[in-house]
């Protein structure tokens, strides 16, 4: 049954769905970064979807996917546990703990981290479970991510504080999930490949 309900939403839930990902076009760097950052022109635009060009001095600025990680992590009842967003974009949804993953570290160092920095949790293991791509629109830019999934054992939930960037916390039982409340296409797919 909770597979015949996932499996409905998945088909409403396509990466041109939600008011996230609708005219986000306007926030790509493409149309929001104007000058050239080595010879300050304003000849700077898209020349393809991965990269902008100066029509001046040549150089070129490739757009990168930034890593990001999104952690699963179940109670001994087997609940999930969710976060509650504390800023924009999605303020006061639902996500799973997670977060960038900061430059020269591993993911499996990042999820260790944010679950310290969010949860104050020790993870006693980490399994990969797949990535998803999303578009984070944040100070008046789009950020593409790669977020990427992991299911995290952790064996002791008796320090459990949410502090950085998370207002409060829940644990839901996976039949209670409803994919509406949560913050992201990206998030609810890792979700679906983990309940799937
Ligand atoms: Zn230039």
């Amino acid at each position: 049954m909770i597979k015949i309900k996932l499996r409905i939403e998945k088909d409403n839930l396509s990466h041109k769905d939600t008011k996230f990902t609708n005219n986000m076009t306007e926030f790509y760097p493409s149309k929001v970064w104007q000058y050239c950052p080595w010879c300050g022109s304003k000849s700077f635009r898209a020349g393809a979807e991965n990269y902008m060009q100066c029509d001046v001095c040549q150089k070129k600025f490739y757009i990168n996917a930034s890593a990001a990680v999104a952690c699963i992590i179940e109670n001994p009842q087997g609940e999930i546990l969710f976060t509650r967003r504390a800023f924009e974009p999605a303020k006061g949804m639902l996500d799973l703990p997670g977060g960038f993953v900061s430059l020269n570290e591993t993911a499996e160092d990042a999820v260790r981290r944010e679950i310290r920095e969010e949860l104050n949790l020790e993870i006693a293991s980490i399994q990969y479970i797949g990535s998803s791509p999303n578009q984070y629109l944040y100070g008046g830019v789009i950020y593409f991510t790669l977020d990427l999934g992991y299911k995290c054992l952790v064996s002791d939930f008796s320090n459990l504080q949410v502090a950085d960037d998370v207002d409060g916390y829940v644990f839901i039982s996976h039949k209670q999930i409803n994919l509406h409340e949560i913050c992201f296409p990206s998030i609810r797919k890792i979700l679906q490949l983990y309940l799937s």
